[in-house]
Protein backbone atom coordinates (compact mmCIF):
# COMPACT_ATOMS: atom_id res chain seq x y z
CA UNK A 1 0.00 0.00 0.00
CA UNK A 2 0.98 3.25 -0.28
CA UNK A 3 4.24 4.51 2.18
CA UNK A 4 2.13 7.17 4.34
CA UNK A 5 -1.23 5.30 4.26
CA UNK A 6 -0.83 4.75 8.11
CA UNK A 7 -0.44 9.04 8.77
CA UNK A 8 -2.79 11.79 8.76
CA UNK A 9 -2.46 14.21 6.26
CA UNK A 10 -2.03 17.55 8.67
CA UNK A 11 -4.98 20.15 8.36
CA UNK A 12 -4.20 23.74 8.99
CA UNK A 13 -7.32 26.56 10.21
CA UNK A 14 -8.36 28.18 6.94
CA UNK A 15 -7.97 32.36 7.79
CA UNK A 16 -11.01 33.20 10.60
CA UNK A 17 -13.47 30.58 9.09
CA UNK A 18 -13.24 27.70 11.73
CA UNK A 19 -12.49 25.45 8.65
CA UNK A 20 -9.78 22.93 9.22
CA UNK A 21 -8.70 21.99 6.15
CA UNK A 22 -6.46 19.44 4.73
CA UNK A 23 -2.83 20.60 3.89
CA UNK A 24 -3.47 19.30 0.44
CA UNK A 25 -6.53 20.16 -1.44
CA UNK A 26 -8.38 18.93 -4.16
CA UNK A 27 -8.17 20.35 -7.68
CA UNK A 28 -11.28 18.75 -9.76
CA UNK A 29 -10.39 21.13 -12.68
CA UNK A 30 -8.58 17.52 -13.99
CA UNK A 31 -12.31 15.95 -13.64
CA UNK A 32 -13.68 18.91 -16.43
CA UNK A 33 -11.39 16.98 -19.19
CA UNK A 34 -8.76 20.00 -18.98
CA UNK A 35 -5.83 18.12 -19.18
CA UNK A 36 -7.09 15.41 -21.52
CA UNK A 37 -10.06 12.99 -21.72
CA UNK A 38 -10.92 11.54 -18.28
CA UNK A 39 -12.83 8.26 -17.47
CA UNK A 40 -15.42 8.89 -15.10
CA UNK A 41 -15.73 5.99 -13.06
CA UNK A 42 -12.08 6.35 -12.15
CA UNK A 43 -12.72 9.98 -11.30
CA UNK A 44 -15.41 9.03 -8.99
CA UNK A 45 -13.01 6.27 -7.27
CA UNK A 46 -10.51 8.86 -7.29
CA UNK A 47 -12.44 11.35 -5.28
CA UNK A 48 -13.35 9.02 -2.83
CA UNK A 49 -9.82 7.70 -2.02
CA UNK A 50 -8.47 11.46 -1.28
CA UNK A 51 -11.10 11.78 1.14
CA UNK A 52 -10.76 8.40 2.57
CA UNK A 53 -6.66 9.22 3.00
CA UNK A 54 -7.58 12.65 4.81
CA UNK A 55 -8.05 14.98 1.83
CA UNK A 56 -11.05 17.47 3.25
CA UNK A 57 -11.11 20.16 0.86
CA UNK A 58 -12.36 19.84 -2.75
CA UNK A 59 -12.88 22.48 -5.30
CA UNK A 60 -14.42 23.04 -8.69
CA UNK A 61 -15.53 25.62 -11.06
CA UNK A 62 -18.93 25.85 -13.55
CA UNK A 63 -15.56 27.07 -15.86
CA UNK A 64 -13.81 23.63 -15.88
CA UNK A 65 -14.73 21.67 -18.53
CA UNK A 66 -18.14 23.88 -18.78
CA UNK A 67 -19.94 22.21 -15.75
CA UNK A 68 -18.58 19.04 -16.51
CA UNK A 69 -16.38 18.71 -13.23
CA UNK A 70 -19.17 19.95 -11.16
CA UNK A 71 -21.26 17.29 -12.22
CA UNK A 72 -18.71 14.32 -11.68
CA UNK A 73 -17.34 15.87 -8.28
CA UNK A 74 -21.07 15.84 -7.31
CA UNK A 75 -22.01 12.14 -8.28
CA UNK A 76 -18.57 11.45 -6.34
CA UNK A 77 -19.20 13.50 -3.07
CA UNK A 78 -23.08 12.34 -3.02
CA UNK A 79 -21.56 9.13 -1.32
CA UNK A 80 -19.63 10.81 1.07
CA UNK A 81 -21.02 12.58 4.70
CA UNK A 82 -22.04 16.18 3.70
CA UNK A 83 -20.22 17.75 7.13
CA UNK A 84 -17.45 16.23 6.63
CA UNK A 85 -15.81 17.62 3.51
CA UNK A 86 -15.55 21.28 2.42
CA UNK A 87 -16.83 22.12 -1.01
CA UNK A 88 -15.65 25.38 -2.87
CA UNK A 89 -17.08 26.55 -6.19
CA UNK A 90 -16.76 29.66 -8.32
CA UNK A 91 -19.22 32.22 -10.30
CA UNK A 92 -18.25 34.57 -12.86
CA UNK A 93 -16.43 32.49 -14.97
CA UNK A 94 -18.54 30.44 -17.33
CA UNK A 95 -17.59 30.44 -21.29
CA UNK A 96 -14.47 29.05 -22.79
CA UNK A 97 -12.06 31.22 -23.13
CA UNK A 98 -10.87 35.07 -22.30
CA UNK A 99 -13.57 37.19 -24.01
CA UNK A 100 -15.50 38.97 -22.05
CA UNK A 101 -19.00 37.39 -23.03
CA UNK A 102 -17.41 34.36 -21.74
CA UNK A 103 -17.89 36.24 -17.97
CA UNK A 104 -20.93 37.64 -15.95
CA UNK A 105 -20.32 38.98 -12.48
CA UNK A 106 -23.77 40.59 -12.26
CA UNK A 107 -25.86 39.60 -9.24
CA UNK A 108 -28.57 38.31 -11.21
CA UNK A 109 -26.15 35.64 -13.00
CA UNK A 110 -24.11 34.98 -9.73
CA UNK A 111 -27.40 33.73 -7.87
CA UNK A 112 -28.70 32.13 -10.38
CA UNK A 113 -25.31 30.20 -10.71
CA UNK A 114 -25.10 29.58 -7.47
CA UNK A 115 -28.47 27.70 -7.31
CA UNK A 116 -26.98 25.49 -10.67
CA UNK A 117 -24.33 24.80 -8.54
CA UNK A 118 -25.74 23.23 -6.01
CA UNK A 119 -27.75 21.37 -8.32
CA UNK A 120 -24.54 19.81 -10.01
CA UNK A 121 -22.95 18.99 -6.92
CA UNK A 122 -26.24 17.39 -5.34
CA UNK A 123 -25.13 19.53 -2.23
CA UNK A 124 -27.97 22.04 -0.29
CA UNK A 125 -24.99 24.36 0.80
CA UNK A 126 -21.52 25.31 -0.77
CA UNK A 127 -18.47 26.23 1.94
CA UNK A 128 -16.68 28.41 0.00
CA UNK A 129 -18.08 30.34 -2.65
CA UNK A 130 -15.22 32.47 -4.81
CA UNK A 131 -15.57 35.15 -7.76
CA UNK A 132 -13.48 33.42 -10.26
CA UNK A 133 -10.79 35.00 -12.02
CA UNK A 134 -12.02 38.49 -11.19
CA UNK A 135 -9.69 40.44 -13.33
CA UNK A 136 -11.35 39.49 -16.36
CA UNK A 137 -14.48 41.02 -14.95
CA UNK A 138 -14.94 44.93 -13.46
CA UNK A 139 -12.98 44.69 -10.17
CA UNK A 140 -15.49 47.78 -9.08
CA UNK A 141 -18.52 45.69 -9.66
CA UNK A 142 -17.51 42.69 -7.78
CA UNK A 143 -16.95 45.17 -4.79
CA UNK A 144 -20.39 46.86 -5.71
CA UNK A 145 -22.27 44.06 -6.71
CA UNK A 146 -20.89 40.66 -7.31
CA UNK A 147 -19.68 40.24 -3.16
CA UNK A 148 -23.00 41.94 -2.35
CA UNK A 149 -24.72 39.11 -3.97
CA UNK A 150 -22.84 36.41 -2.26
CA UNK A 151 -23.87 38.04 0.86
CA UNK A 152 -27.41 37.63 0.57
CA UNK A 153 -26.65 33.72 -0.44
CA UNK A 154 -25.09 33.52 2.67
CA UNK A 155 -27.79 34.90 4.94
CA UNK A 156 -30.03 32.24 2.83
CA UNK A 157 -27.67 29.35 4.21
CA UNK A 158 -27.21 28.85 0.55
CA UNK A 159 -23.26 29.42 0.81
CA UNK A 160 -20.96 29.40 4.24
CA UNK A 161 -18.10 31.54 2.96
CA UNK A 162 -16.89 34.41 0.52
CA UNK A 163 -13.59 33.93 -1.81
CA UNK A 164 -11.79 35.71 -4.86
CA UNK A 165 -9.47 34.50 -7.01
CA UNK A 166 -7.55 35.51 -9.76
CA UNK A 167 -3.55 35.68 -11.61
CA UNK A 168 -2.88 38.87 -10.85
CA UNK A 169 -2.04 39.77 -7.16
CA UNK A 170 -2.70 43.05 -7.66
CA UNK A 171 -6.24 42.83 -8.96
CA UNK A 172 -6.57 40.50 -5.72
CA UNK A 173 -5.70 43.52 -3.16
CA UNK A 174 -7.37 45.85 -4.82
CA UNK A 175 -10.66 44.05 -4.26
CA UNK A 176 -9.54 43.03 -0.85
CA UNK A 177 -9.09 47.11 -0.06
CA UNK A 178 -12.24 48.18 -1.30
CA UNK A 179 -14.47 45.31 0.33
CA UNK A 180 -16.24 45.79 3.44
CA UNK A 181 -14.36 44.56 6.21
CA UNK A 182 -15.20 40.70 7.43
CA UNK A 183 -17.21 40.25 3.33
CA UNK A 184 -13.94 37.96 1.60
CA UNK A 185 -12.96 35.48 4.06
CA UNK A 186 -10.53 33.61 1.34
CA UNK A 187 -8.52 34.39 -1.37
CA UNK A 188 -7.08 31.72 -3.85
CA UNK A 189 -4.13 32.77 -5.88
CA UNK A 190 -2.59 30.27 -8.39
CA UNK A 191 1.01 29.95 -10.04
CA UNK A 192 2.51 32.30 -7.74
CA UNK A 193 4.34 29.75 -5.11
CA UNK A 194 5.68 27.23 -6.81
CA UNK A 195 9.07 26.49 -7.53
CA UNK A 196 9.29 28.44 -10.91
CA UNK A 197 7.31 31.63 -9.34
CA UNK A 198 6.97 32.71 -5.61
CA UNK A 199 5.59 36.20 -5.83
CA UNK A 200 2.83 35.03 -3.25
CA UNK A 201 5.29 35.64 -0.97
CA UNK A 202 5.23 39.57 -1.32
CA UNK A 203 1.32 39.30 -0.75
CA UNK A 204 1.28 37.48 2.58
CA UNK A 205 1.74 40.09 4.98
CA UNK A 206 -1.31 41.87 3.79
CA UNK A 207 -3.27 38.86 3.43
CA UNK A 208 -2.23 38.19 6.98
CA UNK A 209 -3.19 41.57 8.06
CA UNK A 210 -6.62 41.20 6.05
CA UNK A 211 -7.20 37.91 8.12
CA UNK A 212 -8.03 36.09 4.82
CA UNK A 213 -7.48 32.20 4.68
CA UNK A 214 -4.55 31.72 2.06
CA UNK A 215 -5.29 28.76 -0.90
CA UNK A 216 -2.68 28.08 -3.07
CA UNK A 217 -3.51 26.13 -6.74
CA UNK A 218 -1.49 24.97 -9.52
CA UNK A 219 1.74 23.75 -7.40
CA UNK A 220 2.85 22.50 -10.72
CA UNK A 221 2.37 25.61 -12.46
CA UNK A 222 -0.70 23.72 -14.00
CA UNK A 223 0.83 20.96 -15.39
CA UNK A 224 4.57 22.51 -16.59
CA UNK A 225 5.85 21.04 -13.35
CA UNK A 226 4.86 17.58 -13.93
CA UNK A 227 7.11 14.89 -16.50
CA UNK A 228 3.80 14.68 -19.08
CA UNK A 229 4.64 18.39 -19.75
CA UNK A 230 1.89 21.10 -19.79
CA UNK A 231 -1.17 21.08 -21.73
CA UNK A 232 -0.76 22.53 -25.32
CA UNK A 233 -3.46 25.70 -23.69
CA UNK A 234 -0.67 26.41 -21.22
CA UNK A 235 0.36 30.31 -21.05
CA UNK A 236 4.21 29.40 -20.92
CA UNK A 237 6.65 30.86 -23.45
CA UNK A 238 8.64 28.73 -25.40
CA UNK A 239 11.60 29.35 -22.92
CA UNK A 240 9.92 28.57 -20.20
CA UNK A 241 8.43 25.01 -21.57
CA UNK A 242 11.97 24.00 -22.18
CA UNK A 243 13.51 25.21 -19.02
CA UNK A 244 10.81 23.15 -16.80
CA UNK A 245 11.65 20.17 -19.16
CA UNK A 246 15.14 20.69 -18.46
CA UNK A 247 14.15 20.87 -14.83
CA UNK A 248 12.33 17.45 -15.01
CA UNK A 249 14.91 15.69 -16.98
CA UNK A 250 17.90 17.22 -13.95
CA UNK A 251 15.50 15.34 -11.34
CA UNK A 252 14.72 12.21 -13.37
CA UNK A 253 18.79 12.03 -13.56
CA UNK A 254 18.51 12.17 -9.67
CA UNK A 255 15.93 9.86 -9.14
CA UNK A 256 13.84 12.60 -8.07
CA UNK A 257 10.11 13.41 -9.89
CA UNK A 258 9.64 17.04 -10.41
CA UNK A 259 6.16 17.10 -9.27
CA UNK A 260 6.79 15.31 -5.91
CA UNK A 261 9.65 18.04 -5.53
CA UNK A 262 7.31 21.17 -6.73
CA UNK A 263 4.62 19.61 -4.46
CA UNK A 264 7.32 20.03 -1.77
CA UNK A 265 8.14 22.90 -2.20
CA UNK A 266 4.47 24.21 -1.75
CA UNK A 267 2.98 22.55 1.05
CA UNK A 268 6.27 23.87 3.34
CA UNK A 269 4.77 27.40 3.13
CA UNK A 270 3.05 27.48 6.51
CA UNK A 271 1.04 30.71 5.60
CA UNK A 272 -0.94 28.83 2.94
CA UNK A 273 -3.71 26.97 4.72
CA UNK A 274 -4.42 24.64 1.44
CA UNK A 275 -2.51 23.78 -1.41
CA UNK A 276 -5.05 22.75 -4.38
CA UNK A 277 -3.81 20.00 -6.58
CA UNK A 278 -5.10 18.93 -10.07
CA UNK A 279 -5.37 15.29 -9.91
CA UNK A 280 -7.45 12.37 -11.57
CA UNK A 281 -6.00 9.48 -10.61
CA UNK A 282 -5.87 7.05 -7.43
CA UNK A 283 -1.73 6.73 -7.73
CA UNK A 284 -2.03 10.71 -7.98
CA UNK A 285 -3.33 11.05 -4.70
CA UNK A 286 -1.18 8.64 -3.29
CA UNK A 287 1.83 10.08 -4.54
CA UNK A 288 0.84 13.63 -3.57
CA UNK A 289 -0.27 12.79 -0.16
CA UNK A 290 2.95 11.02 0.80
CA UNK A 291 4.79 13.64 -0.42
CA UNK A 292 2.84 16.04 1.34
CA UNK A 293 3.23 14.27 5.11
CA UNK A 294 7.30 13.39 4.28
CA UNK A 295 8.00 17.10 3.33
CA UNK A 296 6.34 18.51 6.48
CA UNK A 297 8.04 15.36 8.53
CA UNK A 298 10.99 17.86 9.13
CA UNK A 299 8.84 21.27 9.84
CA UNK A 300 6.95 21.11 12.98
CA UNK A 301 3.48 22.18 12.34
CA UNK A 302 3.80 24.44 15.76
CA UNK A 303 6.03 26.73 13.82
CA UNK A 304 2.99 28.20 12.04
CA UNK A 305 2.98 31.55 13.03
CA UNK A 306 3.93 34.37 10.93
CA UNK A 307 6.74 32.50 8.48
CA UNK A 308 7.92 34.63 5.27
CA UNK A 309 10.26 34.27 2.53
CA UNK A 310 13.13 33.64 5.43
CA UNK A 311 11.44 30.89 6.81
CA UNK A 312 10.36 28.74 3.38
CA UNK A 313 14.55 29.05 2.40
CA UNK A 314 15.16 27.36 5.90
CA UNK A 315 12.79 25.19 5.22
CA UNK A 316 13.83 23.83 1.42
CA UNK A 317 17.35 23.75 2.81
CA UNK A 318 16.74 20.86 5.04
CA UNK A 319 17.47 22.84 8.11
CA UNK A 320 14.16 21.59 10.15
CA UNK A 321 12.55 23.22 12.72
CA UNK A 322 15.15 25.39 14.08
CA UNK A 323 15.29 27.21 11.30
CA UNK A 324 11.28 27.26 10.74
CA UNK A 325 10.92 28.10 14.28
CA UNK A 326 12.82 31.49 14.65
CA UNK A 327 10.92 32.59 11.46
P1 LIG B 1 -1.60 21.85 -11.01
O1 LIG B 1 -0.41 22.72 -10.89
O2 LIG B 1 -2.14 21.23 -9.81
O3 LIG B 1 -1.26 20.76 -12.12
C1 LIG B 1 -2.17 19.77 -12.46
C2 LIG B 1 -1.43 18.79 -13.35
O4 LIG B 1 -0.51 18.10 -12.56
C3 LIG B 1 -2.34 17.77 -13.99
O5 LIG B 1 -1.91 17.60 -15.32
C4 LIG B 1 -2.06 16.52 -13.20
O6 LIG B 1 -2.16 15.42 -14.03
C5 LIG B 1 -0.64 16.71 -12.78
N1 LIG B 1 -0.29 15.97 -11.56
C6 LIG B 1 -0.87 16.05 -10.35
N2 LIG B 1 -0.29 15.19 -9.49
C7 LIG B 1 0.70 14.57 -10.20
C8 LIG B 1 1.63 13.56 -9.87
N3 LIG B 1 1.69 13.02 -8.67
N4 LIG B 1 2.50 13.16 -10.83
C9 LIG B 1 2.44 13.70 -12.06
N5 LIG B 1 1.57 14.63 -12.43
C10 LIG B 1 0.70 15.06 -11.51
O7 LIG B 1 -2.70 22.73 -11.76
P2 LIG B 1 -4.25 22.89 -11.64
O8 LIG B 1 -4.98 21.61 -11.77
O9 LIG B 1 -4.53 23.99 -12.60
O10 LIG B 1 -4.48 23.52 -10.20
C11 LIG B 1 -5.02 22.78 -9.14
C12 LIG B 1 -6.44 23.19 -8.82
O11 LIG B 1 -6.47 24.52 -8.32
C13 LIG B 1 -7.41 23.21 -10.00
O12 LIG B 1 -7.90 21.93 -10.27
C14 LIG B 1 -8.45 24.15 -9.48
O13 LIG B 1 -9.30 23.44 -8.58
C15 LIG B 1 -7.64 25.16 -8.71
N6 LIG B 1 -7.31 26.36 -9.52
C16 LIG B 1 -8.11 27.43 -9.43
C17 LIG B 1 -7.85 28.57 -10.18
C18 LIG B 1 -8.75 29.74 -10.07
O14 LIG B 1 -9.67 29.73 -9.29
N7 LIG B 1 -8.53 30.80 -10.80
C19 LIG B 1 -6.76 28.60 -11.04
C20 LIG B 1 -5.94 27.50 -11.10
C21 LIG B 1 -6.22 26.38 -10.33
Amino acid sequence: GPEGAGLQLPRRPLGNTGLEVSILGFGASPLGGVFGPIDETEAVECVHHAFRRGINFFDTSPYYGLTKSETVLGRALRDLPRSEFILSTKVGRYGPGTDPRDFDFSAKRVTASVAESLERLQVSYIDIIQCHDIEFGDLDQVVSETLPALQRLRSQGLVRHIGITGLPLGALQYVLDRAPPGSIDVVLSYCHYCLNDTSLLSSLPALRAAGVGVINASPLSMGLLTSAGPPAWHPAPPALRQAAADAAAHARARGQDISQLGLRFAVRQLEVATTLVGMFTKRMVDENIDTAIRALGRLPEAAASPCSSACAGAAEGGGAGAGAGAG
